[in-house]
């Protein structure tokens, strides 16, 4: 018999009701600085989620048994960039009400903004933590103040000196680098430190965002800005499988994952694999 084929991410099917963390894309990159694409990125993450296994040897977890609704691409505004923070923004406020946790899949990084407006709200003393080879933290860029080269800095207009905790960071601008001195804790190139960082934030509302060109290249070409010099994978995997374990885990995302520079899939296949990650160590 002829069915329709789930088009969610893997098993992540339960319903609304039931769901304590709930998946969404954006896709939206018209701020990307260099080479576009990004938007196709929650789809293919959703589609080829089908290549790996829903269970983990690593965490003895199985999706099957999770609660999570995977409620697919937000239909957002072409053109305006406000437009589609807002639309962004409504979801997250709806799924934060419902006393659920938000897990966006991007897009470029400045769909953060939207997203983390609302959580903001929710939880005013919540923190970030923030993975990315680049600082994010120009105060405008080409003129564009919300531009996924500014989007943490952004955030920071929002919460201030202090809350925002930095790892992997290798590319910026001398000025990003200075402003960081005073105001946001940033490891710089790796990710020494973590552990600690985990004992200092626990008991405090996160919000997690992993740009996924923090990786080195060789393991995750596909994305608009390549930056040499990166974390390895099982890095990774190991800090925020520990992040979404011991931490107060009150909103999320995973972006910059760009398909169209991923010819062999392996870049998809990485991304697929940490969100199963992330979205199992928070069951
Ligand atoms: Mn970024
Ligand atoms: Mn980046």
């Amino acid at each position: 018999m002829l069915q329709l084929q789930s088009n969610a991410f893997l098993e992540c099917e339960i319903s609304y009701e039931d769901a304590d963390i709930v998946l969404f894309g954006a896709p939206f990159d018209s701020t990307t600085s260099y080479r576009p694409g990004t938007r196709f990125g929650s789809n293919a993450i959703r589609r080829e989620s089908y290549g790996i296994e829903s269970y983990s040897p690593y965490q003895d977890k199985d999706l099957i048994d999770a609660l999570i609704m995977d409620i697919g691409d937000l239909d957002l505004s072409i053109g305006s960039v406000d437009s589609v923070l807002d639309e962004i923004a409504e979801v997250t406020a709806n799924i934060l009400a419902d006393d659920k946790i938000p897990f966006m899949l991007g897009g470029e990084h400045l769909v953060t903004l939207g997203a983390f407006r609302e959580v903001y709200k929710a939880y005013p003393d919540v923190h970030i933590l923030h993975f990315d080879a680049h600082a994010d933290l120009r105060d405008h860029y080409l003129g564009v103040r919300l531009s996924h080269a500014c989007v943490i800095r952004r955030c920071y207009d929002l919460i201030g000196d202090g809350r925002i905790h930095q790892f992997g960071i290798r590319s910026g601008d001398r000025e990003e680098f200075r402003w960081a001195e005073h105001h946001v804790n940033m490891q710089r190139f790796n990710l020494e430190g973590f552990d600690q960082k985990l004992k200092q934030l626990k008991g405090k509302p996160v919000y997690l965002t992993l740009d996924l060109d923090v990786l080195d290249p060789s393991i995750l070409p596909g994305t608009g800005t390549p930056e040499p010099g990166g974390v390895m994978f099982d890095e990774l995997r190991i800090a925020v499988t520990k992040a979404c374990q011991q931490l107060d885990i009150v909103g999320l995302d995973v972006n910059e994952l760009s398909p169209s520079y991923d010819v062999s899939g392996v870049s998809t296949a990485v991304a697929c694999k940490l969100v199963r990650e992330m979205l199992l160590a928070l069951v």
